[in-house]
């Protein structure tokens, strides 16, 4: 996975995460966290940053269907945090056996999330690190 794609993908779960807490569809960020099997303090540090915490709920019964349909696609979009996570991409790195590595990337600690969930290589092969690992084109730049 590019590390672009995993900061996309953070960045949309953010996005579903906030709008869900916004109109109180959940009441705090641990509840969506536990529902959604999301790290605690990653869900608190994204409500902490928002800059309005005033919560907007909307009464079922007099929500729009657009809202009710944003509602929907945000759950679906954590529900896929799941899927996420069991079927994480390969590593890729090349083996010395001309082989490339099979294992999932590894997903980020809480702190590293700025650099989006997923990394872009297995534990071995220093997916665990707190950098981003430069790729050739990127470094030629
Ligand atoms: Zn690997």
């Amino acid at each position: 996975m590019r590390p672009e794609d995993s900061r996309d993908l953070t960045a949309r779960l953010e996005k579903a995460a906030l709008y869900l807490l916004k109109l109180d569809i959940y009441r705090k960020p641990d509840d969506l966290a536990r529902r959604f099997s999301l790290p605690v303090p990653v869900v608190r540090y994204w409500w902490r940053n928002v800059e309005d915490q005033t919560k907007q709920p909307v009464p079922n019964r007099e929500l729009t269907p657009k809202q009710a349909k944003t509602i929907r696609k945000a759950s679906q979009t954590l529900d896929n945090w799941e899927k996420v996570k069991r079927y994480r991409p390969e590593c890729g790195a090349k083996l010395s056996n001309g082989r490339k590595c099979k294992h999932s990337v590894v997903i980020r600690q809480p702190e590293g999330w700025d650099l989006g969930a997923l990394a872009d290589r297995c534990r071995m092969h220093g997916g665990a690190s707190r950098r981003v690992r430069k790729k050739k084109e990127t470094e030629e730049d």
